[in-house]
């Protein structure tokens, strides 16, 4: 099954795309991830991605469709994958129709996670991360059972550096001008998914499932 999760930042792709790849077994391909790896290690990629991320602006097309192409080729990517916070822009959804072709297949499901742009700042502000496993939690609407720890595996929690005020207000922009076009996109090509992103976890994997079931 290879799916495309669209949505906004903050409106939960992270947290379903977990319970998608556990239950459907196919990878998940995060350009945010990779990028966030990438500074860890300290590569060229890394610091080039780390101008933009902290400013909360988009890393340049050439660089992601890069990576991206590389990782679609891996041999894991064969039976299905789940790509997360990408395309991000006409030129990276043009880039990957390319890929598409160029690999011999194609896209099953665009899911868009629907959330009001107006609550938004307010769950990534609140949003933490283990440093451990990756889970993410709300301060407010989802938090850990003990404070700054991990439900899963006890990890510490931390605050991502772009889930900053300043920060956060420059994604969404960024998000409205040029990711949210997409959908229009997306929705002439005919495999556009709208799921309302304003319900429980639960609730809005339930959604999910509705669309993807049986096609494991
Ligand atoms: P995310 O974890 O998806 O919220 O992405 C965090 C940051 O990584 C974004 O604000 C961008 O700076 C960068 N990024 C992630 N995916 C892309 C992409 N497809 N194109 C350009 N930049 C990206």
């Amino acid at each position: 099954m290879k799916i495309v999760f669209m949505g906004p930042p903050g409106a939960g792709k992270g947290t379903q795309a977990e319970k998608i790849v556990d239950t459907y077994q196919i990878p998940h391909i995060s350009t945010g991830d990779m990028f966030r790896k990438a500074i860890k290690d300290q590569t060229e990629l890394g610091m080039e991605a780390k101008r933009n991320m902290d400013q909360g602006t988009l890393v340049p097309d050439q660089v992601t469709i890069g990576i991206v192409k590389e990782r679609l080729s891996e041999a894991d990517c064969q039976k299905g994958f789940l790509l997360d916070g990408f395309p991000r822009t006409v030129e990276q959804a043009n880039a990957l129709d390319e890929i598409l072709v160029s690999l011999n297949t194609e896209i099953d499901y665009v899911i868009n996670i629907d959330v009001d742009l107006g609550i938004l700042k307010e769950r990534l502000t609140g949003r933490r991360i283990c440093r451990s496993c990756g889970a993410t939690y709300h301060m407010a609407f989802n938090p850990p059972k003990v404070e700054g720890k991990c439900d899963k595996c006890g990890g510490e929690l931390y605050q991502r550096q772009d889930d900053n005020e300043e920060t956060v207000g420059n994604r969404l922009e960024v998000y409205v001008k040029q990711t949210k076009p997409l959908l229009d996109y997306y929705s002439e090509a005919g495999n556009l998914v709208n799921i309302n992103g304003q319900q429980s976890i639960d609730l809005v994997f339930a959604d999910i499932q509705t669309v993807l079931g049986g096609n494991e």
